[in-house]
């Protein structure tokens, strides 16, 4: 019988730790034992799925169990999952969907995209015993602590994961905020923690949900039909108020417009790619200072997908410039960060590839 990989045997962190290390590489170490305990390693943050379930038409949840590298997370934060897909080891970001367990267990829920990779291959093939790598906790989606002002948190789509982590957490306080969710699908049958919501709610009375429904007509007594607009927001305005909104940038531009004056603190994070405007033509020479390698790259074009395209494979997370995952030395050359339109000139230490491209031949440290 294989022995229980999570948490793994704890090797001593003392002398021992040392010494080993001189001999094997932690890298060696990983693949050997690893063919006994899958989510044993020797340093790297890694979890098994210990439990899947269907959570809405187009939606699974993974219960993970991370291993004793995995330093947790706050509600509404997010983390970086590897899966091999096909023998290439795929990341994508992953926002968790309830507080973590005491043992350290948490829930991620994914939402297939059409075409998607990652998001179709959890959705149909992840199961029990699966072993991913996690990156360290990022993001700044937070409440403010608690002045008794009432909060908005506003999810559409996927933007319900760090929406329905921050409720859980605050229904697990003595007497939270006054605290409304309003959350928009298109149809029912595309909403996620339903009945979880409601149990909530039902407990907390300061805790209310409304689910929004764009394509179906409401039903129930919590729902509603439309879009996110001034009216669905009526109620709930109000200049004291804390808001959060997460979800496809459409919604989350809305809800920043919409709300713009009209709250103490909004905060939004979107899930969907940014759309980069590539104003710089031509092409530039990189040089890879490690590597020793050179390469024609395309000016304007994010550094990371230029690398990509030449067949390499940086360490990378979020595509969004958000979790820093992909952040090299640039020893020179001119850089153009490509959502402020900023052009860097001086070398610096933490050039995150996904969000910069190349405005001169540049050396980076890769
Ligand atoms: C900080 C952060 C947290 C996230 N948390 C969650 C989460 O909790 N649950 C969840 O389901 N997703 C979440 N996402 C989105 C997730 O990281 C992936 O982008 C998503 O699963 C699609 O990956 P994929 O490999 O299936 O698609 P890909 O193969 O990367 O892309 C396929 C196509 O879909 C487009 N696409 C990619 N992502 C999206 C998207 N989010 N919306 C619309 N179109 C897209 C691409 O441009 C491409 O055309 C999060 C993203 C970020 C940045």
């Amino acid at each position: 019988m294989r022995p229980d990989p999570v948490p793994g045997p704890a090797p001593t962190r003392s002398s021992g730790r040392g010494a080993r290390s001189a001999l094997v590489s932690p890298a060696l170490l990983d693949f050997w034992a690893q063919r006994w305990a899958p989510a044993w390693s020797w340093n790297r943050p890694l979890a098994r799925v210990v439990a899947r379930e269907q959570a809405a038409a187009d939606a699974v949840s993974l219960v993970l169990k991370p291993n004793r590298h995995f330093r947790g997370f706050r509600p509404g934060q997010h983390l970086n999952l590897g899966v091999e897909i096909d023998g290439r080891r795929v990341v994508r970001s992953y926002s968790p969907s309830a507080p973590a367990a005491p043992d350290g267990r948490f829930r991620i829920t994914v939402k297939v995209i059409a075409g998607g990779k990652a998001s179709r291959f959890l959705h149909d093939h992840a199961k029990v015993g699966d072993v991913f790598t996690l990156g360290e906790a990022f993001g700044d989606l937070a409440l403010p602590a608690d002045d008794g002002n009432p909060r908005l948190l506003l999810a559409a789509g996927s933007g319900i994961t760090p929406m329905m982590a921050i409720f859980a957490s605050l229904a697990a306080q003595a007497n939270p905020a006054p605290t409304t969710l309003l959350y928009s699908t298109r149809t029912r049958d595309q909403r996620c923690f339903v009945d979880e919501l409601r149990a909530i709610t039902a407990a907390h009375p300061a805790l209310q949900v409304r689910f929004l429904l764009t394509r179906d007509r409401a039903g129930a007594g919590d729902e509603a039909e439309g879009r996110l607009d001034a009216d669905q927001l009526a109620p709930w305005l109000d200049a004291r108020a804390h808001v959060l909104a997460c979800g496809p940038t459409g919604f989350v531009d809305a809800a920043r417009t919409l709300l713009a004056n009209r709250a103490a603190h909004f905060a939004a994070e979107s899930f969907s790619p940014p759309v980069f405007e590539n104003t710089d033509a031509g092409t530039v020479e990189l040089t890879l200072a490690r590597s020793g390698r050179t390469l024609e790259v395309p000016r304007g074009q994010p550094l990371l997908d230029a690398l990509e395209a030449a067949g390499l494979s940086p360490a990378h997370g979020c595509r969004r410039g958000l979790c820093n995952t992909c952040a090299c030395g640039k020893s020179s050359g001119l850089t153009r960060h490509l959502l402020t339109g900023e052009v860097e000139h001086e070398p610096v230490s933490a050039l995150r590839l996904c969000v910069s491209s190349a405005r001169s031949d540049l050396v980076l440290d890769l």
